[in-house]
């Protein structure tokens, strides 16, 4: 059983952490919140919201920071969150971060720990381009890494796996570059409040989840 409950997944695209997000939450009765499921999953819909965010998703911009932050916030008000979250793809930039902290206390929440999934560049745009998602429920396939058992249909769910238009390789190479520029900063932000854990993201899942669960021990 893990000790630390309330967790930030912080890392590049393609670094894992939707991957090992989901386990984690399977396994110890988490809420998984993950932005980008969220958003894909309102403009599927059509929704106010999905129509507001359609445009930075698909071309792999960020969504504007109140947007997501308000999302958040109403996600983490819901009776699943109240034994322990994991966000994942939240924060991505500072002020976020900050309308975190103030959503959290609001409802007398703090985050236990941040995961930081670490890897370099070149193995992400490898993972990127070469992903599989499930139309259906958001999970992850690597045609070269961790293969669906039937080609292009989904092992947990049977959905019909697709690629997700900004997991081309340009879009990758953007997003990346965003990481950098916005989302990497995060890293000496929650070290110096003392949360940031480090998680090697280059091993495979069958590694990098019991490591995991030993981090958060
Ligand atoms: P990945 O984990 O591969 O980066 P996500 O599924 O988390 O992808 O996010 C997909 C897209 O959704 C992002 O490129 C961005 O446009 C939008 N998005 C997700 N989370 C946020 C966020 N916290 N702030 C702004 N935009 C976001
Ligand atoms: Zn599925």
């Amino acid at each position: 059983m893990i000790k630390k409950k309330n967790l930030i997944f912080l890392g590049a695209p393609g670094a894992g952490k939707g991957t090992l997000a989901q386990i984690l939450c399977e396994n110890e009765k988490l809420a998984h919140i993950s932005t980008g499921d969220i958003l894909r999953g309102e403009i599927a819909k059509g929704s106010e919201l999905g129509l507001k965010a359609k445009h930075y998703v698909t071309t792999g911009g960020l969504v504007p920071d109140e947007i997501v932050a308000e999302m958040v916030a109403r996600r983490l008000a819901e009776a699943d969150c109240q034994d322990g979250f994991v966000l994942d793809g939240f924060p991505r930039t500072i002020p976020q971060a900050k309308l975190l902290e103030n959503a959290l206390a609001n409802i007398s929440k703090k985050i236990d720990s941040v995961v930081y999934f670490h890897a370099e560049e070149e193995l992400l745009i490898k993972r990127l381009t070469a992903r599989l998602t499930c139309k259906k429920c958001g999970t992850n396939f690597n045609k070269i890494y961790s293969p669906p058992l039937k080609e292009n249909i989904c092992d947990r769910c049977g959905g019909e796996l697709y690629q997700r238009p900004d997991d081309s390789l340009e879009t990758a190479q953007s997003r990346l570059k965003l990481y950098k520029e916005q989302t990497a900063p995060l890293i000496p932000y929650y070290k110096e409040r003392k949360l940031l854990l480090q998680l090697d993201a280059s091993l495979s899942k069958d590694k990098s989840y019991p490591a995991l669960v030993k981090l958060l021990s």
